[in-house]
């Protein structure tokens, strides 16, 4: 999916400052989202809880959108015309409905529940994304990665698992990214993640051996989830400092509850986002858009009925460093 806010602020995140670990055992922080119109005549709307004020990264997850169970017939589903990213993988993730993907390495797939779908924006790419006419509801998480210095302007790529759950202590885990209860997504990442939905039967209790050297954040998407001794409600990310190796979570309704546990190392780079793009200063935002304007570095993506979207104006106000918030 796009960033398709009419007037995207940059924003600067990440830049580690102390890289400390929480000494005082599991306190969980919420954060709650903020809803994002995302254009277009019948706006669809997406819950935002990356980045924030409070909390730009977990890990390199830089971007975190949450949306639906949307009624297409009320929303108009998604239809998000051509655009570029860049420094950054895209991870689409389904519980309902069905998007159809295309971008400029020519991939041409579907997106479907349980199934990931990770895409590797790198030096560059375009892509598109259109829920389909069979799709009724939509819902679902889009989630960017920022790619380290190192490999940010990497090839483009696109990636296809379809992880076998796992069932442990009341819940079914579909591990898609990373390695948890002795699950490996085989999908390579460049910077150590995690990525999982879980599905909690009512009441369930588990716990979950974590890295301790990760952070970690719960979105929850539906049902009451407790967070060790912290209760999420739908659409709120509770996020766990490093250090902490074992986590529970409890469903304390009578209903199935849905969870994404997303975790990282922490990433120790700062990084400047805006729009669709990942770069290390504004300079290279203005270059990431110039180029989109103007220049073949995204490629073109081939099979889409309409234009492209055109870049946003950028802010008039160049950006201060800004330190990562612990
Ligand atoms: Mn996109």
């Amino acid at each position: 999916m796009s960033n398709v806010e009419a007037k995207p602020a940059e924003v600067r995140c990440g830049a580690t400052v102390d890289g400390a670990r929480s000494a005082d055992g599991p306190r969980v922080e919420v954060l709650t989202s903020r809803e994002v119109p995302l254009g277009g005549p019948r706006a669809m709307t997406v819950r935002r809880t990356l980045p924030q004020r409070g909390r730009t990264l977990i890990g390199a997850w830089c971007f975190a959108d949450h949306y639906g169970p949307d009624d297409v017939s009320v929303t108009g589903g998604m239809d998000v015309a051509p655009h570029p990213h860049t420094g950054l993988q895209t991870v689409s993730w389904l519980f309902s409905g069905e998007i159809e993907h295309r971008d400029s390495l020519g991939s041409h797939a579907f997106v479907r529940p349980g199934e990931l779908n990770l895409m590797t924006g790198g030096y560059g790419i375009a892509h598109s994304e259109v829920s389909t006419p069979q799709t009724t509801v939509l819902h679902g998480v889009q989630l960017w990665v920022a790619l380290p210095g190192q490999h940010r302007n990497t090839d483009r790529d696109f990636q296809h698992y379809v992880p076998d759950p796992v069932r442990h202590q009341g819940a079914e885990i579909r591990v898609f990214l990373g390695s948890l209860l002795g699950a490996q997504s085989p999908v390579r990442t460049f910077t150590p993640l995690l990525g999982a939905e879980l599905l909690l039967e009512p009441h369930a209790h588990l716990t979950l051996d974590l890295n301790p050297d990760f952070e970690h954040g719960l979105l929850v998407d539906a049902g009451s989830v407790q967070m060790s001794e912290t209760p999420l409600k739908p659409t709120e990310l509770g996020y766990s400092h490093p250090g902490i190796s074992t986590l529970t979570l409890t469903n304390t309704s009578e209903e199935p509850a849905r969870a994404i546990l997303l975790g990282g190392t922490p990433f120790d780079e700062e990084i400047v986002m805006w729009w669709n793009f990942v770069g290390r200063s504004h300079e290279d935002i203005v270059q990431a858009r110039a180029d989109w304007m103007t220049g073949a570095r995204f490629g073109a993506v081939h099979g889409y009925e309409g234009d492209r979207l055109p870049a946003p104006e950028l802010p008039s106000v160049a950006l201060r460093p800004r330190g990562r918030v612990r």
